[in-house]
């Protein structure tokens, strides 16, 4: 049985602008004020460890340690299948320059590796988001989602964030970036992870 959430105020422990608004949207209909890690001036920690859920881990109870605030991270990432499920949790990393992240370098890089592997189609990939909520007494409950498709090229729409324009969800003809955002937040693995979240901690 989760600890259910009972505060007022949740810290979403992420810097991501983009992760931001989707959260935000996704907690409207239960009444708890949202506050962002940069509205707190939260330092960014290193996110250290080989999983989804570790990283997660350390962005959630950082933030509930700083702020004394129940927080909620976010560690997401895609993994494709012919790459060995990379970039996976090194997904921000690949769009690492010297002055700041690039995704359409990144989803350059990604289809560049699959052409030069001669990658068969369709190339299948899902995105994964694990979700963490944590108390500052060191409490936390873990919720993890996904959803399945196949990668595109070129990139299509100008909408959503990171590798949406390359992500065409099961079911569907059209990528995360040309998507509404309701519907892409009704499908998206950090939806199916909310749904989860929500169930254990939100419900009554
Ligand atoms: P992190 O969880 O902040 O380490 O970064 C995860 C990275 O995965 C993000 O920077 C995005 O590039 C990518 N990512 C996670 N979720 C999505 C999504 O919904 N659409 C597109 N890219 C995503």
């Amino acid at each position: 049985m989760s600890r259910k959430f009972t505060d007022s105020t949740l810290l979403i422990a992420t810097h991501n602008a983009g992760k931001l608004d989707e959260m935000r949207e996704l907690l409207t209909s239960f009444g708890v004020s949202i506050v962002g890690a940069a509205e707190k001036n939260l330092p960014e920690p290193d996110e250290t460890e080989s999983t989804f859920v570790g990283n997660a881990r350390i962005k959630a109870h950082a933030a509930a340690k700083a702020t004394g605030l129940p927080a909620l991270s976010d560690d997401s990432g895609i993994e494709v299948e012919a790459l060995d499920n990379e970039p996976g949790v090194n997904t921000a990393d690949w769009a690492e320059t010297p002055d700041g992240r690039d995704f359409e370098m990144a989803m350059t890089k990604t289809h560049d590796k699959l052409e030069a592997i001669n990658a068969t189609h369709p190339r299948r990939a899902r995105f994964c988001s694990t979700l963490v909520l944590a108390w500052p007494d060191g409490h936390d409950e873990v919720f993890t989602g996904k959803v399945n498709g196949t990668l595109v090229w070129p990139m299509r729409g100008a909408q959503g964030h990171g590798y949406d324009p390359m992500f065409m969800p099961d079911g569907y003809d059209i990528t995360f970036a040309e998507m509404d955002f309701t519907v892409k937040n009704t499908i998206s693995h950090r939806a199916d992870a909310f749904a989860k979240l929500v169930k254990g901690c939100f419900e009554r």
